[in-house]
Formats: C-alpha cells, structure tokens, sequence
C-alpha cells in the first residue's frame, strides 16, 4: 500500500471576489478540517485576493496552504503585469500552479517556459503543482502517452532529485477540464502508472514511489472516490467544484479515505 499522503488542491481560477474568496476560504478551513492532518489541502485564489486568503488562513491555526495560479519565473525586474515566486511567497504563498492547461492552451506557453516557472519557484521555496495532459485531438490521435511524456520530461528538466520532493505532478486530460468529462478511473490510473515510471526512468524508482500525482478534469463528490482508489491516484486538482465548500469538502474526504 502507498504511503504518499494524498493531496488536494482548489483551483479557484478567475472566480470569486474579495467578500466571496473570503467566504470561501473560511468554508474550507471549517469543513475541511477533520482531514487537514491525512490530507495536504491547498487553495489557490486568483492573484488579487491572495494576501486576504492567506490571513483568513493563518488566523484559524489550520495547515491548509495558499498557493498562487502562476508565477513568472524572473526575480524582479521590469516585466509588467507580472509577479514574481518572492512576491507571491511575500503574501503567504506555499505553493504555485505551473503548466496550467488553461495557461497553456488558452495563454500558449510553451513547456521550456513551464520548466523555467517550476524552477523558479522551487529555488524560492515553493512547492510546485506541474500540470500536465493530452488535448481531444492528441487523445484521438493516440498521442496521450507520447504528449504526457514530453510535458513531464521537458516541464522537469534541470530538477535534481532532491527538489522532487517540492514537486506535486497534477494529470489533467484538458478535454475533462471544466467540461464535465471525466476520465475513468481505469483510464486515468493507466496515465498515471505510466507517468510514475517516467519519474523512475528520469530520477530513479524511490522518488517515483514517493512523488504525489494527482488528477483534475471534473472530479465531483461523486466520482473523486472511485478516481482515489486508484494505486496511482493520490488525490485532486479540483476546478469548479472546489467553488462549493460542501462539494470540496466531499471531494477531501474521498482523498482522506481513498
Ligand atoms: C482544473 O482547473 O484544474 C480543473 C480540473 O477544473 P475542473 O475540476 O472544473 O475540471
């Protein structure tokens, strides 16, 4: 049986406002605490309302992390619009989203600018969520194993062994995500054994066997446990369910007991 303790994280996207993420924020860290000790829960509010999060957070004594959609990878400097891994790291971030789907598919980076966001963000401390996962047409293609593959290597590249442990690997089929499709379970453990081996190949069989993978694409109270009894499966990156509290917790719970 593994030992890796399951993870959970809330992807908030560009949703809520300062009263609501508020709200939120204060419905998860109360619904969600009998599993905050079995289960390594993060949300991740939209960049404006990271600060007021984390101290809605911090004042309730809880180990759910903060953590930010995105970074760029650079210290400072003059890149507009842009915040850095010390800057979201100064509003109580623990934890960064990098390779999105949303990011890479609707934004258009690139995985070399993938690699250099989970780099960053590991030489600042920060634990990293990599997104990886096939579109329709590379699913149809027979491209799935291949496209996975290329984002896990490419995404990893210049990550010693050691920084493995910052590393979450979320596997996102981007035709699941926020499209109320869901990989089956069967389907869904095959990508992740097989993303599993990769790290084996890449580190060695040790940080393959401790490193989380988690799935997202439409997890629901109703099918987060079938996806967590999975051996490979070890928890979430929830989208629009982690908006409702009761649903979000549902889904913890599932990942506690999985
Ligand atoms: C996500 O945002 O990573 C996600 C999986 O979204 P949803 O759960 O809505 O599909």
């Amino acid at each position: 049986m593994s030992t890796r303790k399951p993870y959970v994280g809330g992807n908030w996207k560009m949703n809520l406002k300062q009263d609501s993420a508020g709200a939120l924020a204060r419905g998860v860290v109360d619904s969600c605490e009998p599993w905050q000790g079995s289960v390594d829960i993060a949300v991740f509010p939209a960049l404006p309302y990271l600060l007021s999060v984390h101290s809605i957070i911090r004042s309730h004594a809880t180990t759910i992390a903060v953590g930010s959609q995105d970074v760029y990878h650079e210290d400072d400097g003059a890149f507009t619009g842009e915040v850095s891994c010390a800057m979201v790291a100064d509003c109580g971030c623990k934890s960064v989203l990098a390779g999105h789907s949303e990011r890479r598919h609707v934004i258009g980076e690139t995985n070399a600018q993938v690699n250099l966001k989970v780099r960053a963000a590991i030489e600042a401390d920060l634990d990293v969520v990599l997104c990886v996962g096939e579109t329709l047409e590379q699913r149809e293609a027979g491209q799935t194993d291949t496209v996975n593959a290329q984002q896990v290597r490419e995404g990893l590249a210049e990550v010693g062994q050691r920084q493995m442990d910052r590393v979450v690997i979320a596997y996102e089929p981007v035709w699941a995500i926020g499209t109320g499709k869901t990989a089956t379970p069967e389907d869904a453990q095959d990508a992740h054994a097989k993303i599993r081996g990769l790290v084996g190949e890449i580190y060695n069989p040790d940080v393959a066997e401790r490193v989380r993978i988690i799935y997202g694409g439409s997890v629901k109270p109703s099918n987060a446990a079938s996806l967590f009894g999975q051996p490979d499966i070890d928890g979430g990156l929830i989208g629009g369910a982690s908006l409702k509290v009761e649903d979000f917790a549902a889904i913890v719970r599932a990942a506690a007991e999985g």
